[in-house]
C-alpha cells in the first residue's frame, strides 16, 4: 500500500482563521514508513525556526482507487446515445433536471472546454467557477501500465480514447459527494461518450454525436453541499493510482 501524507501547520490558529504559516510537506509512502514521517513532520512543526506550531493538520490516505467496472449501453444514433445517458444519470442518482441540464449544456458547447464542469446533481446549477477552463482532473495513472493495457485488450478495448478516460472516470468516480460523470470526447472521428459513476461504473454509449463534430466536453455532477474547493484539490492536485478489483495486476 502507498499512501499521501500532508501536513500544514500555522501559529495563532488554523490558515483559514488567520494564522500564520509556519511550515508544510507532502510525502507519498508505503505504510511501513508512515510512522516515522508523521513524527518527523509533527516535530518539523513544532520545531520550525518561523516559530512553533499551535496548528498542525495532518492527513494521511491511501492513494489507491478501484477501476471502474465497464459495460455497454445501446445506441445506434446520437439522440438514443441522449436518451441512454439521462437514463444512466438518473439510475446513477442525478435528478432528471440537473441530466436534461447538463446535456443542454455539453450540447450548446460552441468550442470544447479544456476541463470540467462541475454542476449540483439536484438543481443542475454549475458550481466550480473555473469559467472556460473548468475542472481538469490530473495526477492519476494505473499502478501497473503493461497489467492494464492486457486487460483492456481482454476486453476488446482498444484505443487511447478508452484506455485514458477509464483511467480519469475511476478518479473521478473516487472524489467524496461525486454522483456521475458526462462525457463525449472533442476529436471529430471518435463519436462515442459515457456516464460513470461510483454505483454503476463506467457505462459506455457508442454514439453521442456526429461525426465530423469537434465540440466534445465533461460534465461532473455532485452532491448539493459538497465542498467544491476540496473537490477541485483532490482532481487537480492528488496523486492517485488506480488498481483493478480483483485479479487482474494492473
Ligand atoms: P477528450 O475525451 O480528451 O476528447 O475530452 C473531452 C472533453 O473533456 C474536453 O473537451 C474537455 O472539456 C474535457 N476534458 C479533457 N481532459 C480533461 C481532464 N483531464 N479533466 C477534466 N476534463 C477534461
Amino acid at each position: 500500500m502507498l499512501y499521501s501524507v500532508k501536513m500544514r501547520s500555522a501559529q495563532g490558529g488554523a490558515h483559514e482563521l488567520g494564522g500564520r504559516h509556519i511550515s508544510g510537506a507532502e510525502r507519498i509512502l508505503p505504510g511501513d514508513q508512515l510512522d516515522y514521517a508523521v513524527l518527523t513532520m509533527l516535530h518539523r512543526a513544532r520545531e520550525h525556526e518561523r516559530g512553533c506550531a499551535d496548528f498542525i493538520s495532518l492527513k494521511v490516505e491511501e492513494i489507491y482507487k478501484p477501476l471502474l467496472a465497464f459495460s455497454t449501453c445501446k445506441a445506434a444514433t446520437a439522440a438514443e446515445g441522449h436518451r441512454a445517458a439521462i437514463d444512466e444519470l438518473v439510475r446513477a442518482g442525478v435528478s432528471i433536471n440537473a441530466a436534461a441540464r447538463g446535456l443542454a449544456m455539453l450540447n450548446g458547447l460552441t468550442d470544447s472546454m479544456r476541463g470540467a464542469m462541475v454542476l449540483d446533481a439536484e438543481s443542475g446549477l454549475r458550481i466550480d467557477g473555473m469559467g472556460e477552463r473548468g475542472v481538469r482532473a490530473s495526477k492519476m495513472d494505473c499502478v501497473d501500465s503493461r497489467g492494464y493495457d492486457d486487460y483492456l485488450q481482454q476486453s476488446g478495448l482498444v484505443g487511447d480514447h478508452v484506455r485514458e478516460a477509464l483511467v480519469l472516470a475511476s478518479k473521478v468516480a473516487g472524489a467524496e459527494g461525486m454522483v456521475a460523470e458526462l462525457c463525449w470526447s472533442d476529436d471529430p472521428n471518435y463519436v462515442t461518450g459515457y456516464v460513470a459513476s461510483p454505483v454503476y461504473g463506467y457505462r459506455r454509449i457508442p454514439v453521442m454525436k456526429e461525426r465530423g463534430n469537434g465540440v466534445g466536453g465533461r460534465i461532473f455532477f455532485v452532491r448539493p453541499n459538497t465542498d467544491v474547493a476540496k473537490l477541485i484539490n483532490y482532481l487537480e492536485e492528488q496523486v492517485v493510482l488506480i488498481k483493478p478489483q480483483e485479479a487482474l495486476t494492473c
